[in-house]
């Protein structure tokens, strides 16, 4: 494979025969939902990240494994590309169409298949919402961990797909370490089932590897999860401070201290007060920081711990600490953060999230120089994330309607992802890099590493069918953007332009 000029990979496909395709699909899956129409197609454009929009040559509904299987060998033997879709919640472009693909929509594979409370797992669809699974099972006082803030409509495919993380994801893993095997149909229209029952199996471990290829692998169609037992006791401490670093500080104190807390989240002002006046969950509006953590277990242990972290916090510098006194209120404080998202799509006329990991030491320094990156565009960004994993999200406001307003606050985007890349983390925490952040990959990988992910992905879909033009760039595409890895300033493959 070439893959410095194969232009398929950067998304650059031939318009296939939309009327062949339609033919075909009518004659072999007769009672196939099947969208075509421009006013069918339109609510299809885009996920959750509006900014990027394309109306796709088809959209499927499947019911049934037939379904998708046959759809796939159709799509495999005319050669069109195929994007899976969820819940669309993704905030990367994901799911973004193609118009030169089918949009394979999962959403009627909604169905629970099995809750057995013996084994502690559920079978689902890859279309069940991630929160019906914890509801469906909490008659045994069981639940499935991972809790995207997006739960209520994610789907838990999507969050295969994604290796979806969540509040408590810092105790209880993401998405990957609550599996136990994911059936899939290859893009040939073949069924797989990655993953065992047994602890550990012989071979690759293919199901890791799938965990958060973004629909680039195959589709997933079951997943058998793990559920563990409801903690006895969750208890959650709110700290307040007047200064970001400090809170930022905090947060690596209480790993340091021997503490993993069920969650670790922070907000700052902007965060807090949009949150505070949309949801009214009781936050501190004066506070420039505030760190929500659960602590959850038996009540002897959740008491110690409580403690610690209490004194943790106050040595860390905080200026009041407060224990949600009853169930209602730690319920009240979560909603506060799960919301602050649109809660901030309330005070500005578009955001734009970003999704970079660091390691949890440079907390500090790194929100330091997001709030300086945010001077010097002169564009507002909130600051709400997984503070124990690291995992930042900063929300950056701007206007659309602006000209140049979303460039702008694209280029903010990008620099505070360099930032995370330079101290050591990653361009992306849980939201994948889909289209949005196809270009920062060319800074966190090199050449041979890039590559590698090209020579993956083809011994599983040699055509690249599956959601082409996403995820991994091609070396002609780091070349235009200027951000390919630079080895003792030697510029890699010199012959190709630099635009
Ligand atoms: C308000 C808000 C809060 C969020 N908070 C979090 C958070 O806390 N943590 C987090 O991790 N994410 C979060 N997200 C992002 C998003 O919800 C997750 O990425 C989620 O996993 C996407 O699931 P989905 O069903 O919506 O997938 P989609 O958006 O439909 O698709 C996402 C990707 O998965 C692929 N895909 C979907 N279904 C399948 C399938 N059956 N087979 C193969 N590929 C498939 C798609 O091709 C695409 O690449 C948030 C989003 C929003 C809008």
């Amino acid at each position: 494979m070439n893959i410095l000029h194969d232009e398929r990979l950067d998304g650059v496909l031939p318009m296939p025969d939309r009327t062949a395709l339609l033919h075909k699909l009518s004659i072999r899956l007769p009672d196939l939902h099947v969208l075509h129409r421009d006013e069918e197609l339109k609510p299809y454009e885009c996920d959750g990240l509006a900014a990027y929009r394309a109306t796709p040559l088809l959209v499927v509904l499947p019911e049934t494994l037939e379904q998708v299987q046959i759809i796939m060998q159709t799509c495999n033997e005319l050669k069109v590309p195929v994007v899976a879709r969820g819940a669309g919640t993704g905030l990367s472009g994901g799911a973004l169409p193609l118009e030169q693909g089918v949009l394979l929509v999962m959403a009627k594979f909604n169905r629970i298949l099995e809750v057995n409370p013996e084994g502690r797992f559920a079978r689902v669809q890859p279309g069940v919402r991630n929160l019906a699974i914890s509801e469906a099972c909490a008659i045994h006082s069981l639940y499935y961990a991972p809790d995207p803030s997006s739960q209520i409509a994610c789907s838990i495919g999507g969050n295969v797909a994604e290796n979806a993380g969540g509040v408590h994801c810092l105790k209880y893993g993401l998405t990957v370490h609550n599996l136990i095997s994911v059936d899939i149909i290859t893009v040939e229209g073949e069924q797989m089932t990655l993953g065992s029952d047994a602890l550990d199996s012989p071979g690759f471990d293919l199901m890791a590897l799938f965990t958060g290829s973004e629909g680039m692998l195959g589709i997933v169609v079951e997943v058998k999860v793990k559920l563990l037992p409801k903690p006895q006791v969750a208890r959650v401490l709110m700290a307040s401070f007047d200064d970001v670093e400090k809170a930022g500080l905090a947060v690596g104190n209480i790993i340091a201290a021997g503490i993993i807390p069920g969650g670790l989240e922070m907000m700052d002002n902007l965060a807090i007060r949009a949150a505070e006046d949309f949801i009214h969950a009781g936050y501190p509006v004066e506070a420039e920081a505030i760190l929500l953590c659960e602590l959850d277990g038996v009540e002897s242990d959740v008491d110690e711990e409580s403690a610690r972290v209490q004194e943790v916090l106050e040595q860390s510098g905080a200026t009041a600490v407060q224990t949600a006194k009853d169930e209602a209120e730690r319920q009240r404080f979560w909603a506060g953060r799960k919301n602050a998202f649109p809660a901030v799509g309330r005070i500005s006329p578009d955001y734009y999230c970003m999704d970079g990991t660091i390691p949890r030491r440079e907390l500090p320094g790194v929100l330091k120089g997001i709030a300086e990156l945010s001077e010097r565009y002169d564009l507002r960004v909130a600051n709400v994330f997984h503070a124990g994993d690291g995992n930042m999200h900063p929300l950056i406001l701007f206007d659309a309607d602006v000209p140049g307003g979303l460039e702008k606050a694209e280029a903010l985007g990008g620099q505070i992802l360099e930032l995370c890349v330079k101290v050591g983390g990653s361009i992306t925490g849980e939201h994948g890099v889909g289209r949005e952040k196809i270009n920062q990959m060319c800074s966190q990988f090199n050449d041979d590493e890039l590559e590698l992910f090209h020579a993956v992905k083809a011994a599983f879909d040699p055509d690249r069918l599956l959601n082409p033009g996403k995820n991994i760039p091609t070396l002609h595409r780091c070349a235009e953007f200027g951000a390919m890895h630079i080895h003792h300033g030697e510029l890699p493959f010199p012959e190709l332009e630099r635009f």
